[in-house]
């Protein structure tokens, strides 16, 4: 057939899409909004490395720049580089500080690296003697042993009455690394030797808190709070209940099928119905951040016997059954009336009905890791918040 104009016109791309992502900005702006309130008398920043935790970073970006965000944070210079134009005056960190070569791409679109060890250091000293002042911010391990300068090294380096006088950080900044659990003790000892920071480097800013820190109190929000997690709607301190949800994931049904009780599903044949089973096959799989350990058998995880994800359709939360493949994801959808679900219709992966930490502790990982994963099939659909 050669007459493409006896094909129907091209539909919405939303609506034929086999996997789908919406990505509620009023929800992501209500969110920031919400963690500013929280964190007092701090500001609060936003943390937008990774493509905005993987919810895309034009949109997330300017999102949060029109609900008031005027500090951002970004793990890459190449991601600041990026943002700096949907957020034109804002202040972009770079949390991993800055490599000899990239000077350039600091100072065109107005980086702040992140100093975060001795070496880096050195290299910026060179590079303010020759350039002059420019803004850079010290970040200072207080017991989590990624980035940071040992603390005593911090300590000397604010007395060091040597140090080149254009030497001068906006900001300095650690890091927590058990904020989401409240009651482990490293909390405060991370907070007393970061007052100690703070109390050497007077008069400069400080942050202490990503989202989880946010909540432990006033003692912990300093100048400028960090938060990233929460604000596209995942847990952040452990077992509490997250803000509002921001994205949506969704797959379509491709085929239904009845089978038989004592047959098999997918790879390996590992799960065995017990029942005559009425199965709804999904477009969706592992390429798409659906991740294998959230197969409902045949995977290490499920050794323990704990359960696989769930979907969530026509009011019901349906089983993964059997192993998640590549593309296609099989659920168990016996007890959904007949009536309700079809091929063509869309199942909740994670979103309003099924949580997205429900989903990362079915497959034995954290919201964080399911949204950075989501891989690049998705069909997104933003929904624009209201000024
Ligand atoms: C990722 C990160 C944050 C944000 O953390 P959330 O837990 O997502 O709020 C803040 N600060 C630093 C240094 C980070 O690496």
């Amino acid at each position: 057939m050669n007459d493409l104009d006896l094909l129907p016109e091209p539909n919405d791309a939303f609506e034929i899409a086999s996997v789908r992502l919406t990505v509620d900005l009023q929800a992501l702006a209500d969110n920031w909004r919400e963690m500013a309130r929280r964190s007092g008398m701090a500001r609060a920043a936003a943390v937008v490395k990774a493509d905005a935790y993987g919810l895309g970073l034009e949109d997330c970006g300017t999102t949060l720049y029109e609900a008031g965000a005027r500090d951002f944070f970004v793990a890459v210079a190449q991601e600041g580089v990026t943002l700096r134009a949907y957020a034109p005056e804002a202040r972009i960190f770079v949390l991993s500080g800055i490599w000899p070569g990239q000077e350039r791409m600091f100072f065109e679109n107005d980086l702040v690296p992140v100093l975060a060890s001795e070496e880096q250091l050195a290299f910026w000293m060179g590079v303010i003697a020759e350039f002059g002042d420019y803004p850079c911010a010290l970040q200072v391990d207080t017991g989590f042993n990624r980035l940071g300068l040992p603390l005593a090294d911090a300590l000397a380096l604010a007395e060091d009455v040597s140090r080149p006088a254009s030497f001068s950080p906006v900001l300095v900044l650690s890091h927590l690394h058990s904020g989401d659990t409240p009651s482990a003790p490293s909390n405060k000892l991370q907070l007393e030797s970061f007052q100690q920071v703070t109390a050497a480097f007077e008069g400069i800013e400080s942050s202490l808190s990503a989202s989880a820190g946010i909540f432990l109190g006033q003692d912990y929000h300093f100048d400028l709070t960090r938060p990233g997690i929460a604000l596209y709607g995942g847990e952040a301190v452990n077992g509490a209940k997250p803000l509002r949800a921001v994205a949506t994931a969704e797959g379509r049904i491709l085929q239904i099928r009845e089978a038989q009780k004592g047959e098999t599903v997918s790879y390996g044949a590992t799960h065995q119905l017990a029942r005559p089973s009425r199965l709804a096959i999904a477009s969706v799989g592992y390429a798409d951040g659906y991740l294998r350990s959230l197969s409902g058998s045949g995977i290490p995880l499920r050794g323990d016997g704990s359960h696989g994800a769930f979907g969530f359709i026509a009011g019901k939360r349906v089983p993964v059954v059997g192993r998640v493949t590549m593309d296609l994801t099989i659920f168990d959808v016996t007890d959904v009336p007949e009536q309700h679900i079809h091929t063509g219709d869309y199942i909740e992966l994670f979103g309003p009905n099924i949580s997205l930490d429900e989903v990362a502790r079915a497959g034995g990982t954290i919201g964080y890791e399911m949204l950075t994963s989501l891989g690049l099939r998705y069909e997104r659909r933003y929904l624009e918040a209201a000024d």
